[in-house]
């Protein structure tokens, strides 16, 4: 797929779905850390429910570093894979206060330097917490994109490389967002909906093999 086809993509989802935007709940830097490191194979519906409850006790990283990641399991349990994710906040917040005075860094090296956040989740925070361009790839990004023409690669990585090749910068944050509410909404992992799909008129290369 060319460029140009790339941003009618674009246009055509944007179309779809003019309110597009961050579906997980937070307000501020560190709690979009949190919830984006939560999110991991859950629904940000769940991680609202849990975060609703969670941030108004520890609202930081100095008030999470108190805490035993056995303390926290429980608190994170609905949003699966509690274990290592509250292993990995409580790492991550003692590390902000040892390091960053309690404040979430702004920049991708320091933020991957940090337990459990790797590339996605740094993309998802620099987006969504200090307004960068980004186009982090989740499970949505990566299927749909692939299924459309956007990007053939294999890894996420790669996927995010070549969506930065053929997308302009300026649509990247919002390409994310729009990509994952058309994997939530209608190009869904199993039975995609293509009979009601304004892409299906010729815009979607339709690798469904993925
Ligand atoms: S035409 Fe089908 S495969 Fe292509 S984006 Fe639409 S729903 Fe997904």
């Amino acid at each position: 797929m060319d460029a140009s086809r790339a941003a009618q993509v674009m246009e055509a989802l944007h179309q779809l779905y003019p309110e597009a935007k961050p579906e997980l709940h937070f307000a501020d830097p560190f709690e979009t850390l949190i919830a984006t490191i939560l999110s991991a194979q859950c629904t940000d519906k769940r991680v609202n429910m849990v975060t609703a409850r969670l941030f108004p006790q520890y609202p930081d990283a100095f008030a999470m570093a108190k805490l035993e990641p056995e303390e926290l399991e429980p608190l994170i349990r609905e949003c699966g894979l509690y274990h290592n994710k509250a292993k990995n906040i409580v790492a991550a917040s003692r590390a902000l206060v040892a390091q960053y005075d309690g404040k979430v860094p702004s920049t991708r090296k320091e933020l991957m330097a940090l337990p459990g956040v790797g590339q996605k989740t740094a993309g998802v925070v620099l987006l969504a917490a200090f307004g960068d361009d980004q186009i982090p790839v989740d499970t949505h990004v990566f299927r749909v994109s692939r299924r459309i023409g956007l990007a053939d690669g294999n890894t996420p990585e790669k996927v995010e490389e070549q969506l930065r090749a053929i997308l302009d910068r300026e649509i990247w944050s919002l390409g994310h967002h729009l990509i994952i509410w058309h994997g939530r909404r209608c190009c869904h992992a199993r039975k995609p909906e293509c009979a009601r799909c304004p892409l299906d008129g010729g815009l979607c290369e339709k690798h469904m093999e993925n």
